[in-house]
């Protein structure tokens, strides 16, 4: 169906419609999500732990900055409650502080080496950075 505007030439109707079609971002994966929360978490000076646990777990006066990996100060992986927990022929690192409260079945609560020690952290006698 088409109109006229005044006389001239008839315009089609739905012309206001046409157009690209949106661009709809790509759907972040659950991991991608994971991740990007844990960074927001560590920027504002919270440990990525805090998710798992529902509170906010402080990162330790002494914690090595979260945006050098190389830098020197505490960190999960000099941590003596970092633990290997084997699970169906895998093994996971995990923070064995707080009777089990810190650990799931997830990745949720994996705990990687490099991450800034939270406000528990005791530094283990021979610690290992993997
Ligand atoms: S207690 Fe140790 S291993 Fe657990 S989150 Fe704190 S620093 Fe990391």
């Amino acid at each position: 169906m088409t109109a006229e505007a005044g006389g001239g030439e008839p315009t089609p109707d739905l012309a206001l419609f046409e157009g690209p079609e949106p661009i709809t971002p790509p759907r972040e994966s659950a991991g991608r999500s994971l991740t990007r929360r844990q960074r927001e978490l560590l920027a504002a000076g919270q440990h990525p732990l805090s998710l798992a646990l529902g509170r906010p777990l402080r990162l330790h006066p002494e914690a090595a900055p979260h945006e050098d990996r190389q830098a020197r100060g505490r960190r999960c992986g000099t941590c003596v409650f970092r633990q290997t927990m084997s699970r169906r022929g895998h093994s996971y690192p995990k923070c064995s502080k707080g009777e089990g409260r810190r650990v799931s079945h997830g990745a949720a609560t994996d705990c990687r080496s490099w991450w800034p020690g939270c406000s528990d952290h005791e530094e283990a006698d021979n610690s290992t950075s993997n």
